[in-house]
């Protein structure tokens, strides 16, 4: 009977273990939390914001230089913007693309937005990335850094702000 109520008691933990560790790793819902509205996360991460957009810094970088330019109203989808913000976001992008060339010198870069879950989208206010890429190594390993980005470093606040201030000091 004990031995049962052992196993028993092993298996709930182990249930419970699991169902927080899968919870960790579910794109965040609608009305959940909306870290692109959090004045903490917009803070530690902005290098530049204007009427209707911001420019953050990524802070698990693909690539040093990687951006996210963000409208600073909570819309979803890229169709819930207006023209207004589109044309806003757009220049924000280039004002980017133009300041990271300066500090990086690169000559290309790649502009990635996601809509749905079933593409991958994580957050769920519209932004898009912005990838600078330096070096001519191989195409195969700039592709598999995408399949690895939950796994890539976190930046350190030191190099938060080494990188936040490259990009606002040029743009
Ligand atoms: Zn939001």
């Amino acid at each position: 009977m004990k031995k049962k109520v052992f196993i028993g008691s092993l298996v709930l933990i182990f249930g419970v273990i699991s169902l927080i560790y899968l919870k960790s790793f579910k794109p965040k819902e609608k009305g959940s939390f909306c870290p692109f509205c959090d004045e903490k996360v917009i803070n530690y991460q902005k290098y530049f914001e204007d009427e209707f957009s911001i420019g953050l810094c990524s802070y698990k970088p693909l690539l040093k230089g990687h951006s996210l330019i963000i409208p600073k109203r909570h819309v979803e989808r890229l169709e819930d913007l207006t023209d207004r913000e589109m044309q806003n976001i757009f220049n924000l992008i280039k004002k980017t693309n133009l300041a990271v060339q300066k500090v990086l010198g690169n000559k290309s870069y790649i502009v990635i937005q996601k809509n749905g879950k079933e593409v991958g989208q994580s957050v769920f206010h519209a932004h898009f990335h912005y990838i600078p890429r330096v070096d001519n190594g191989s195409n195969f390993g700039f592709l598999t850094r995408f399949s690895a980005y939950p796994f890539k470093r976190k930046l350190n606040p030191n190099e938060m702000q080494d990188i936040k201030e490259m990009i606002s000091q040029n743009i």
